[in-house]
């Protein structure tokens, strides 16, 4: 018990067995240490034991973060903004920035494989730190070109525990000179079941900027409801999981129906994520979804784009 709250820790445990997996210590040790991930990447609390493919695996993702850490200086990163519209209206009131990193040495990796990466190293932090001056960057631009646009960053749980986020925040939009009314910070909800302490405190810092906050790929975690009561989010973003299945399977339509009350009557906005269908557009303005978010307006692009496909869209409605 710390300060009126209860901790609970897990292990996660690798082993290594002598002689088959080595003879020396250190050999036991870091081949313990990769099994010991691999139950991590698996689910908490369980035990794993070492085999010679995780080496491999493991090879590969150091490579992985030694390129990592070249990338921000190589300027190898670059953020795409997908269009966040009204369901009814589809006007776009805001855009999300999406992460994409191009080495100059090899192909594009796709953000679900470095991002688990660049949490692991810790990495995550100044790469994080460059979305938000980027994001704040682009609310400028918007803003200069009278363009009425609000930018929703994804943030790691690692940035929460290992950084000053709110700290990071206010300083970029005082850089850039935009208001934090115009950001929204998306937190997945394991994080913040990860670490209820610190998470409600920076989602009181977020707050408090005057920024907003929503909670990412709802419904695929714990989905607890103590925790949509205690901490004050402004958003439920149902994860494009659910939306995919919506016209072929009824559960699934079950799920997206409830997500969609709860955030009613919590007052919550409430977003679809993933919608590629006009038969999923219709069915979720049916069941009452406020914003959509999806291949079917539109795929992320670069920032500028946006602008000028909000001039068109939103004026063509005018
Ligand atoms: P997310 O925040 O839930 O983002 C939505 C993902 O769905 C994006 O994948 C987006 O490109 C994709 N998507 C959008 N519409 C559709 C659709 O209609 N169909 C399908 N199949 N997919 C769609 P992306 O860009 O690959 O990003 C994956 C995840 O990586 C994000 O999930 C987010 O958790 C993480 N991520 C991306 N950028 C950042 C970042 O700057 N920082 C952090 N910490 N995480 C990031
Ligand atoms: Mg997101
Ligand atoms: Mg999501």
């Amino acid at each position: 018990d710390i300060e009126g709250h209860t901790l609970s820790t897990s292990a996660s445990v690798g082993i290594a067995l002598a002689p088959a997996d080595g003879e020396r210590f250190e050999e036991l040790m870091q081949k313990a240490d990769t099994a010991m991930y691999a139950s991590k990447a698996r689910a908490r609390g369980t035990f794993t034991f070492f085999n010679p493919t995780m080496d491999d695996a493991a090879k590969a993702r150091h490579d992985l973060a030694n390129r990592l850490r070249l990338a921000l200086r190589r300027d190898e990163f670059r953020l795409l903004y997908q269009p966040q519209v009204f369901a009814d209206s589809r006007r776009i009131f805001g855009a999300e920035a999406l992460l994409r990193w191009d080495p100059i040495d090899g192909p594009s990796i796709p953000p679900s494989a470095f991002i688990p990466i660049a949490e692991d190293t810790g990495l995550i932090v100044p790469i994080g730190e460059w979305v938000i001056r980027q994001g704040c960057e682009q609310v400028r631009r918007y803003a200069d070109a009278g363009v009425d646009c609000r930018v929703a960053l994804n943030v790691s749980g690692v940035q929460l525990q290992r950084s000053d986020i709110v700290e990071t925040l206010r300083r970029c939009c005082r850089d850039a000179g935009v208001s934090p009314s115009l950001l929204q910070v998306e937190l997945t909800e394991t994080v913040l079941m990860d670490d209820a302490i610190v998470s409600q405190e920076v989602i009181q810092g977020i707050k408090s900027l005057g920024a907003t906050v929503a909670i990412d790929d709802f419904g695929t975690g714990y989905s607890s409801l103590a925790y949509l009561k205690q901490f004050r989010v402004d958003k439920l973003k149902i994860d494009g999981m659910f939306v995919r299945s919506l016209d072929s399977d009824q559960d699934a339509q079950a799920v997206v129906t409830a997500i969609i009350t709860l955030a009613q009557a919590l007052r919550l906005d409430i977003t679809a994520e993933g919608v590629e269908t006009a038969e999923q557009l219709v069915m979720l303005r049916a069941l009452g979804c406020g914003d959509v978010q999806g291949f079917l307006i539109s795929r992320p692009m670069p920032g500028h784009e946006v602008a000028a496909y909000l001039d068109r869209t939103n004026m063509s409605m005018a």
